[in-house]
């Protein structure tokens, strides 16, 4: 038997026996069969028993008062928890703990869509609700409003927006307008304007008064969501994209400034940025290697190539050197308007980068005529994402590293040679080769991020020197000033131990309170890096 760190197997015992009483048997999961759906399936300790994080049990409450009798039963007996909405966060941990031997708080029976707004688009949801459940919810009763899915369908807009996912449409905590959460005490609390007893702003006015605490829950350990405000996105009449290339190396850096003035004047919704030459070696999941020597060997040069000689090389191969793209949409009229604009806007700029508009999608979408992989785009979750990994042999899963840089050329070409040396020294070529070199998105409006998905193998040895690359990447990109926005369960102190500024004063502020609202340390510990005083390293 798995037990939690500090935790006798008597008071472990007596704290299944309680938990039973509270939620009945059915609820309460503690055999290994049961257990290995609490275990990350996409671990990057594969091959590593002693290492995998994995859960001593399972509750799963189906109400508010459930959750706070998990609490109070968890205080009672000092047993750490873990909270998960809907469980799939696949490639940052699935639904494994941070702390071997916690008991995972399974959210997904609380799958009530409470309320959808149609006047003032929002849904207040409870966690285990899916982003495919409430796409299927909005479309079965014809509301015209889209949720912002991620490419995983199966994750839901609580369980994402707690880890700052992105969807579709960006960043979704920038949509969470206000958090109901069972704090370790057991009280339960409701942020921003739900604070006002009988309040009618909740939904629509984040800040309410003095502090906005909402902030405190994502990626840290200070109380279990029960209740989220989200913001929905009416359905536009179109919605189309746009791409610009030139075969130009030296236009990668007056482009991409570009496509973000567009971005920032609030012209476009979405934006992205690639050097598809550069890239055209890459193999990571979605990608297939155009296997071009020359490409290789110029990134490999000092200096990574000349402009000149990438310039011949794109003539030659007709891949372009440089491309953004974006996305628009709004009534018909406003679309067509917006791609008017943008091609003025970059042919003046540069008059010979091609600038090609995507299909215009017109909603209602027939969904007959939209291809399945771009259903997410357009606000249709599924689970395609899945498919795209099982189509390229991934098939043990993969976790992400995922550093956010400046949405500027220099330091996009600084990152990639700052990671491709890391890769190069630790005599990773696979690694490397399927890195290639990477651009950019921007989920968030002023920064891009990239995910670069490190592969599960069967092999142990190869996955170890794995995790070892990812800690010298994490901190190698840090000594240049970028860090992780997200990362995968067993990497939650080395990530959050690059936001050490001040002697880390961050991260001591974070445990001043932890020990303050938590002082059993129940709740997540470890999560975001916030250990409570039972589990610090001092
Ligand atoms: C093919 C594929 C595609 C993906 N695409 C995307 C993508 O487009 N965008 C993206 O962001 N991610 C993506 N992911 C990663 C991940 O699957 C999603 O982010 C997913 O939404 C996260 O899982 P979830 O929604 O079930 O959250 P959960 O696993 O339920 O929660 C995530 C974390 O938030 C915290 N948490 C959850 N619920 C609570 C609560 N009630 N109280 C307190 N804390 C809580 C916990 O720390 C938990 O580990 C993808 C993964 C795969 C495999």
């Amino acid at each position: 038997m798995m037990l939690p760190p500090g935790v006798s197997e008597e008071a472990f015992r007596a704290a299944i026996h309680e938990f039973t009483a509270a939620l009945g048997a059915d609820q309460v999961f503690t055999s290994e069969d049961d257990l290995s759906l609490y275990r990350d399936a996409y671990t990057p300790y594969r091959g590593m028993p002693d290492k995998e994080i994995v859960a001593s049990a399972a509750v799963a409450p189906v109400s508010v008062e459930q959750v706070q009798r998990v609490v109070h039963i968890a205080n009672k007996h000092r047993l750490p928890l873990f909270a998960t909405s809907t469980g799939r966060n696949l490639g940052y941990g699935g639904a494994a703990p941070t702390l071997s031997g916690s008991v995972v708080v399974d959210l997904k029976r609380m799958n009530r869509v409470v309320e959808v707004n149609v006047t003032d688009c929002y849904a207040v949801l409870e966690p285990g609700v899916s982003f495919i459940e409430l796409s299927h919810y909005l479309r079965e009763r014809n509301i015209p409003l889209l949720v912002s899915a991620a490419e995983n369908g199966a994750g839901g807009p609580v369980g994402n927006s707690l880890d700052h996912g992105v969807g579709f449409l960006g960043d979704n905590f920038a949509r969470v307008c206000g958090i109901e959460a069972v704090l370790p005490n057991g009280e339960v609390i409701r942020t921003g304007s739900g604070a006002v007893s009988n309040g009618k702003l909740w939904p629509v006015y984040k800040y309410g008064f003095g502090p906005d605490v909402s902030g405190l829950f994502p990626q840290a350990n200070f109380g279990i969501v029960t209740k989220m405000i989200f913001w929905l996105e009416p359905e536009p009449e179109r919605m189309q994209g746009f791409s610009v290339s030139s075969s130009k190396h030296d236009d990668f850096g007056p482009m991409v400034d570009a496509i973000q003035m567009l971005r920032h004047k609030g012209i476009i919704r979405s934006s992205g940025a690639r050097n598809p030459l550069r890239a055209a070696n890459n193999s990571t999941v979605g990608m297939r290697s155009r296997n071009i020597p020359e490409v290789e060997r110029l990134l490999s040069s000092p200096g990574d190539g000349a402009a000149s000689a990438w310039d011949a090389l794109s003539i030659a191969t007709g891949i372009p050197n440089a491309s953004v793209n974006g996305t628009v949409w709004g009534p018909a009229k406003i679309v067509v308007a917006t791609l008017d604009h943008a091609r003025e806007h970059f042919a003046k700029l540069l008059p010979h980068a091609t600038f090609s508009a995507g299909t215009a999608r017109d909603f209602p979408l027939d969904l007959a005529t939209v291809p399945v992989d771009q259903w997410v785009g357009l606000g249709m979750p599924n689970l395609w994402g899945f498919q795209r990994l099982a189509n390229q042999g991934v098939n043990r899963g993969h976790y992400y590293f995922s550093p956010l840089f400046k949405a500027q050329a220099d330091d996009i070409f600084a990152m990639n040679r700052t990671v491709r040396k890391v890769m190069a020294d630790a005599n990773e070529p696979e690694i490397l080769k399927r890195w290639g070199w990477q651009g950019g998105g921007g989920p968030f409006p002023k920064t891009y991020v990239l995910y670069y998905d490190f592969l599960v193998y069967d092999d142990a040895g190869l996955n170890a020197r794995h995790l070892k690359l990812f800690d010298r990447l994490v901190k190698t990109c840090a000594e240049h000033g970028w860090a992780e926005y997200r990362a995968p369960a067993g990497f939650q102190d080395l990530v959050a131990g690059v936001y050490a500024n001040n002697n880390s004063a961050l991260r001591r502020f974070c445990e001043t309170m932890k020990d303050a609202v938590d002082p059993n340390g129940i709740l997540s510990p470890g999560r975001g890096g916030i250990w409570p005083r039972r589990y610090r390293k001092e």
